[in-house]
């Protein structure tokens, strides 16, 4: 496998292009995701990263009106399906690895799965709270943060085990990425403490970054620039999401805590159904996709969200 850096470095300097895609919901079969997958190919993205979903509970009601606090994974099979995507398209995989719900011996064995499959990359990623609960909570003998897992998979990396006393154990060789927020998480107080964790994150080991999505390009530049002057060198991998339907323009910024500029706004509420916010959305990302381009950017990294003929659109306007 290649590492996110290395096809990075191969690139030249133009930039690279990749696709997120989230698992089937538990019960549904692979071959929609082959389906939804193949048109792509043709533009060679050079990896697809798939997203890791925790476990959520939901009450059910049992005899006598007691309620039972059942725990289910709703998107399950990440580790599984890199292997699955691997051997159908002969692409990197790059699987999420996340804190929330993980205890670090859990972590340690899902890395030791993804090392004996080829996987050389990894996200590692702190993970959202749980639906119910209304602050992220660090599973008990787990990470509280994405520097911490960075630590972890740095550890073994230099072959070094959880509890363990092996003799010339095996070092791994995972390229670690993260994730970054122009426009700040949102938990952060202000965006220079954001930034400083960031900066903690790469000096602790992570080699790329991927922003969450942004709809518009100054706030990359910005956060680009702002990250130079922290200190931050390594490659940071623009995340682009073509907006879909209607119900986005309420949805996303408050799922993801970021910002849709007024003429985007305007243009998609001036649309008769969601068609035509299919429309929009991928003229504004291909115009956004281009821009960045022309500034040579490392990489577009496009969120699918289970959809991919409009990035297929956005692919053939700009590679
Ligand atoms: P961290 O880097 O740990 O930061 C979390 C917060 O804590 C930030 O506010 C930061 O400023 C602060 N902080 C960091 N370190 C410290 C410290 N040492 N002390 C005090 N404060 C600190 N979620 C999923 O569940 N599954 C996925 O597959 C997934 N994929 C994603 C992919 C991308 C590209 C992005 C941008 C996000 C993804 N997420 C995913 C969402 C992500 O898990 C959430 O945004 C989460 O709230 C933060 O994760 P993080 O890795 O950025 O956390």
């Amino acid at each position: 496998m290649t590492k996110v850096v290395d096809h990075i470095n191969n690139a030249q300097g133009d930039s690279i292009f990749s696709i997120e895609i989230l698992p089937p919901m538990k019960g549904h079969g692979i071959q929609k995701l082959f389906t939804q997958i193949e048109p792509l190919m043709e533009f060679q993205p050079k990896f697809i990263d798939v997203t890791y979903h925790r476990e959520e509970y939901m009450y059910k009601k049992r005899e006598h009106g007691l309620l039972e606090k059942i725990s289910i994974r709703k998107r399950p099979g990440t580790v599984g399906i890199c292997a699955a995507l691997m051997n159908r398209f002969h692409i990197d995989t790059i699987p999420h690895i996340i804190c929330g719900g993980f205890t670090k011996e859990e972590t340690e064995n899902a890395l030791i799965d993804l090392q004996f499959l080829g996987i050389d990359n990894v996200l590692a990623l702190r993970g959202d709270a749980i639906k119910t609960e209304s602050q992220f909570s660090p599973t008990e003998g787990g990470h509280n943060y994405a520097s911490d897992l960075i630590e972890q998979v740095r550890a073994m990396n230099s072959g070094q085990y959880l509890n363990s006393e092996v003799e010339n154990a095996f070092s791994t060789d995972f390229c670690i990425g993260v994730a970054g927020y122009p426009e700040k998480h949102f938990e952060a107080p202000n965006f220079h403490t954001d930034l400083k964790y960031l900066k903690q994150k790469v000096d602790l080991g992570a080699e790329y970054i991927v922003t969450q999505m942004f709809f518009d390009n100054k706030k990359y530049f910005h956060f680009v620039d702002e990250c130079r002057s922290a200190g931050i060198n390594i490659p940071i991998i623009a995340g682009i999401k073509p907006l879909a339907s209607k119900n986005q323009l309420t949805v996303l910024p408050s799922i993801f805590h970021i910002d849709l500029p007024d003429d985007l706004v305007n243009a998609v509420e001036k649309c008769q159904d969601n068609a035509a916010v299919k429309q929009v959305g991928i003229e504004w990302a291909t115009a956004q996709s281009k821009e960045l381009l022309e500034h040579k950017i490392p990489g577009l990294h496009f969120y699918s969200m289970g959809k991919s003929d409009n990035i297929v659109k956005i692919a053939s306007e700009i590679f």
